[in-house]
């Protein structure tokens, strides 16, 4: 079955819950600054069963972005309306929603997109698109995935250093980040995971990095107890904080799980339990290999993206 066309909703005043455009046709001027400069900044979430997962961390990091390039957005209440527009669009031509006996559970990719605008705009332009997922990403939820360690070429305190090198906005200059995952697929990698120039692990190109550590201790009572610890990059070392790390991180505490924050280095990743690049779309992709070492046990590396699975599909 064809999936569905992307389907786009401009935000516009003059249209209550956006206004929709043809997505095969033109619709953005070829001056817009985000086009010539990749000058503007983005968010894309799953919805599942048609409920945008995350909404609110994905505005909020939005506005977060939009602040750091001085971009003025509209209110979350015109976002809201026009992702809730896009995903009924776009489920409307789904056969798989639309079927007798359709699932409640399809996938929607969307993604909030803002550029400054042509050359002298007086407002940004914005607008949502919902498109189908691509099948990689589902396969490597199930398969993992392989990873090379890439020197991002920056300390990892820059990011207070430099705020201009926006290390903590998603903007749409991903030139680099989609160069890192070609550089990895011509060497034989699923993906990336970008280290510092001393020596810090910080993120994958679109995803955050998490890792578990499980430690037998003796439990006072002539017993032993396993102390689990996920731990992810310290946020400040100018990585995207990503809102599936901080809702999973979340819902991992009140299943008992400790938290920890870097600073990590590639010998952490190598010695964990297992490690995982995750992020809204692709989910917990587990990592099979880095820099084709092994890391922990196929059993292993099973049963724990089993058990934070089952925490992430709590979430909202
Ligand atoms: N880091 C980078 C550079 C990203 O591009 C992304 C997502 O695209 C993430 C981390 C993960 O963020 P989230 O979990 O909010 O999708």
């Amino acid at each position: 079955m064809p999936a569905p066309a992307t389907v786009l909703v401009f935000l516009d005043p003059a249209f209550e819950g956006g206004r929709v455009a043809d997505a095969s046709k033109p619709q953005l001027m070829a001056t817009d600054l985000g086009a010539t400069r990749g000058d503007g900044v983005f968010e894309s979430l799953l919805a599942v069963g048609g409920r945008p997962r995350k909404i609110q961390a994905h505005l909020t990091r939005l506005a977060g972005s939009a602040r750091l390039l001085e971009l003025d957005i509209p209110a979350e209440d015109a976002w809201r309306r026009a992702v809730e527009t896009a995903i009924g669009e776009y489920r409307r031509q789904d056969p798989a929603v639309t079927a007798a006996g359709g699932t409640d559970d399809d996938e929607v990719v969307v993604k909030l997109l803002v550029t400054r605008g042509p050359e002298g705009a007086a407002a940004p332009t914005c607008w949502v698109q919902a498109s189908a997922p691509g099948a990689a990403g589902r396969r490597q939820r199930e398969t993992g995935i392989d990873v090379i360690l890439l020197d991002r070429g920056y300390d990892s305190e820059v990011g207070e250093r430099a705020p201009w090198l926006l290390l903590g906005a998603k903007t749409l200059s991903y030139a680099v980040n989609m160069a890192a995952l070609r550089y990895a697929h011509e060497h034989g990698a699923d993906d990336v995971i970008f280290t510092s120039a001393d020596g810090r692990v910080l993120e994958g190109p679109t995803s955050t990095v998490l890792l578990a550590h499980l430690e037998t201790t003796d439990d006072g009572a002539g017993g032993v107890r396993t102390i689990r610890r996920l731990i992810t990059p310290q946020l400040d070392s100018g990585i995207l904080p990503g809102t599936s790390q901080g809702a999973l991180f979340t819902a991992a505490k009140a299943a008992g799980w400790e938290l920890g924050y870097g600073p990590l280095e590639p010998k952490d990743l190598l010695d964990a339990d297992a490690v995982w690049l995750i992020s809204s779309i692709r989910l917990l992709a587990p990592v099979n290999h880095i820099d084709g070492q092994e890391i922990g046990t196929p059993e292993l590396r099973r049963q724990l993206t089993a058990e934070l699975n089952a925490l992430f599909a709590t979430i909202e």
